[in-house]
């Protein structure tokens, strides 16, 4: 049978609702070898969940899935295999963290101006990590009674372009791939299905190494064109569930979304031929 990998989770660091280690045990109950955590701007879970692998046996590779921007657009960036522990990963998700603060205040401060009761606070209570998303401020929505549902939150309020929607000032794509270059890492454009076509050339272009070419929100067909994308402009192939620990009813995207981990070694043989190069 096929080894799986997942290269594509979420703990509470980020917004996912599982601690690291509760994470971790999960993925291994779902029968996978290789994985990666990829929080959302903060590598705070990885030494963690490193060593939790390695107590069951398993593999985890150091990842990242980093909120960059290709023009007005919004382009999450897959990283792995980077420098977790190097001061310029260390200085990116500071940065990011406190931007993030500051964004959920500008956020807030529109929502109250739509007469809805909201604080900071409010949304704090709802981050267990470092990392304030707008899914805390739509979980906070939800427990004020502003809205009923995490999509009425996005599609009524702050969701891209909403009323009180505000983007945060990312690195673009290129600065992003980039930082991980430098820290001798991997770039994946993340969930393809949810980029246009232009976009998708875009961050090709942009010197991204691979594309994740499995994934929930891509259909069998998708996951084809993706395939054959990839093949085209020789790009790595990645892949995962993109779990957030089942509170957003993904419990069984775990298991069910993963690359054969011949892929994974396939990108660390691209690795060693750069540095021997
Ligand atoms: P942020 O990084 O703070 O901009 O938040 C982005 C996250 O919000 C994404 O990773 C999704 O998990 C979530 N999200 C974005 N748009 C929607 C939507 N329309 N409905 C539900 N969740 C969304
Ligand atoms: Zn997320
Ligand atoms: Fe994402
Ligand atoms: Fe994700």
């Amino acid at each position: 049978m096929n080894q799986k990998a997942d290269l594509h989770t979420h703990t509470i660091c980020s917004d996912g609702a599982l601690d690291t280690k509760a994470l971790v045990d999960k993925i291994h109950a779902a029968g996978i070898s290789i994985f990666s955590v990829t929080d959302h701007d903060t590598v705070e879970a990885v030494p963690a969940a490193m060593e939790a692998a390695k107590a069951l046996g398993m593999e985890c590779i150091p990842g990242i899935e980093m909120s960059t921007k290709l023009g007005n657009i919004d382009v999450h960036l897959l990283g792995y295999f980077f420098n977790h522990t190097s001061p310029a990963m260390k200085e990116y998700t500071e940065n990011s963290k406190s931007q993030r603060i500051r964004r959920a205040e500008r956020m807030i401060g529109k929502l109250n101006a739509l007469n809805l009761t909201i604080t900071m606070d409010d949304v704090m209570k709802q981050a267990k990590g470092p990392v304030i998303g707008r899914p805390h401020i739509a979980a906070a929505m939800i427990a004020n009674k502003c809205v009923v549902t995490f999509s009425e939150a996005f599609q009524k309020y702050i969701g891209n372009g909403g009323p009180a929607y505000e983007p945060l000032n990312y690195l673009t794509f290129s600065e992003a791939v980039e930082l991980l270059h430098s820290l001798g890492g991997i770039a994946v454009i993340a969930h393809p299905a949810v980029l246009s076509e232009e976009i998708l050339l875009q961050a090709i272009n942009g010197g991204a190494d691979g594309i994740e070419t499995i994934h929930p929100s891509s259909n069998a067909a998708q996951t084809e064109t993706f395939r054959s994308i990839a093949s085209e402009y020789f790009l790595l192939e990645t892949g995962g569930s993109d779990f957030h620990g089942g509170a957003r009813n993904d419990l069984a995207n775990l298991g069910k979304y993963w690359i054969p981990v011949e892929r994974v070694e396939k990108i660390r043989t691209s690795l060693n031929l750069q540095i021997n190069e």
